[in-house]
């Protein structure tokens, strides 16, 4: 195996004069000791890049990016100001949002099971929209209203009734699902046929999310069709067709660019009437290829015959997805950037666990030796926002770099944090 593919680095990832990765114009090697590790490192000029090319896809104020795949107030700020709106599914995502400074119409509210205090909280701060899931939201949103709360501009979350192909646990837009109004059963005409006879809703679109890590351009343009027609024969003004683009994990792997999904989804939706507005929902294709998490190698145990385990001092709680998902990534060394990989070992966290791998099968530069900062790349989405402190390891920090320089977003977790929610005199 040769050097770590540039399909799976961030943008600007080059080798510099000592063989070492820059990204950003930062040496990692510099990176790793200045702010030790763990650490995830942010491309900013890659997800500004991202953002850009779907904005120019699908037009400003169309694209909302999903902030659960990664959330802090800098990449609030970051998808804000490059003209995109912040899809937050529960009050804390939507606190982050507005606490960085993003006002809440520019917030549109998600969820399953959206609190009467959330939905109360995304009335007051007037979100663009939110995206109703389910016949008792809708009972809620009409208390509120009784009780004096504003009218929520409302689309509906319906459950298209299409199987994608991708990990069971993200796939959201088949019939048995928990998400949203289902199409096929009638539900979803029940629930049209509620909000626009309610005084306390203003009903203006619709809504289907199909699932995430999605490749295969005709499951979105399967499930893009069924909304065209019902958004047609419902006559609705918005029409959100969700995320789910996915991104390669792997050297084998390889995904439609944001561009070559709008162009499907623009296929898809040629007969929706044009004074419809379509909104999309990215979160991973935005922030996934923007980072790479580093990591330091504390111990290398051989068993002759079985394998070479490799123990980083991170683990399943600053990349879950692993162990979620059985989703695999790639490694390399950023100090030989450019060396061929030829040694299989398996990459695992510092956690109380078998189950704590992060690389079944990776491929690393012989070589290697305790001591050695390892990277694992496409670390952006998923791993920060699903991270633990369980172990009580401390969460990473988060730092975005570019033209050069370095800045921490959010700082590394300190063991007086782990504490700063026991309740002292409690013993
Ligand atoms: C998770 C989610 C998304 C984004 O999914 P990605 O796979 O990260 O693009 C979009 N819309 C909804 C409703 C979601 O739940």
């Amino acid at each position: 195996m040769s050097r770590i593919a540039k399909h799976l680095l961030p943008d600007s990832a080059k080798t510099n004069a000592l063989g070492h990765l820059e990204i950003g114009g930062c040496d990692l090697i510099s990176l790793a000791e200045k702010f030790g590790t763990p650490t995830f490192v942010y491309d900013e000029a890659h997800l500004r890049a991202r953002c850009q090319e779907a904005v120019r896809a699908f037009g400003k104020q169309r694209v909302v990016y999903a902030t659960k795949a990664f959330l802090c107030g800098a990449m609030a700020r970051l998808a804000y100001e490059e003209g995109l709106l912040l899809d937050v599914a529960t009050g804390g995502e939507l606190f982050v949002a507005l606490n960085a400074g993003v006002p809440g119409s520019a917030c549109v509210m998600h969820g399953n099971n959206k609190s009467t205090e959330e939905l109360k909280m995304a009335l007051d701060a007037e979100v663009q929209h939110i995206v109703v899931d389910n016949f008792d939201e809708l009972d809620r949103l009409d208390a509120l209203h009784a009780s004096g709360a504003k009218r929520a501009r409302v689309q509906l979350r319906i459950t298209p009734g299409v199987a994608v192909h991708t990990h069971e646990f993200v796939s959201t837009g088949q019939d048995d699902s928990k998400f949203g109004f289902n199409l096929r059963n009638g539900d979803a005409q029940r629930a049209v046929d509620r909000v626009r006879s309610s005084a306390s809703v203003e009903f203006v679109g619709i809504h289907c999310h199909i699932g995430s890590n999605v490749f295969a351009a005709e499951n979105f343009t399967q499930a893009a069709q069924i909304m065209v027609d019902f958004a047609n024969q419902l006559g609705v003004d918005e029409l959100t067709l969700g995320g789910g683009l996915g991104v390669a994990y792997i050297e084998s792997e390889h995904a439609p660019t944001i561009t070559q999904w709008a162009e499907s989804l623009a296929a898809a939706t040629a007969k929706l009437s044009k004074t419809t507005k379509v909104f999309v929902e990215p979160g991973r294709a935005i922030v996934a290829s923007a980072a790479v998490t580093l990591y330091r190698i504390g111990s290398i145990k051989q068993l002759p015959g079985i394998r070479t385990y490799v123990a980083v001092d991170g683990g399943m709680s600053d990349n879950p997805r692993p162990v979620l998902y059985d989703s695999g990534y790639e490694s390399f060394l950023p100090a030989r950037a450019d060396a061929d990989r030829t040694e299989r070992a398996r990459v695992v966290g510092k956690h109380c666990e078998s189950g704590d791998v992060l690389i079944n099968d990776a491929i690393l530069p012989s070589g290697y030796a305790v001591g050695d900062v390892l990277a694992t790349p496409v670390t952006g989405a998923y791993g920060h926002s699903m991270g633990s402190n369980y172990n009580k390891v401390t969460r990473p920090p988060v730092v975005f770099v570019r033209d050069g320089v370095a800045r921490v977003v959010v700082r590394r977790e300190t063991y007086s944090d782990l504490v700063s929610l026991d309740v002292a005199d409690s013993v």
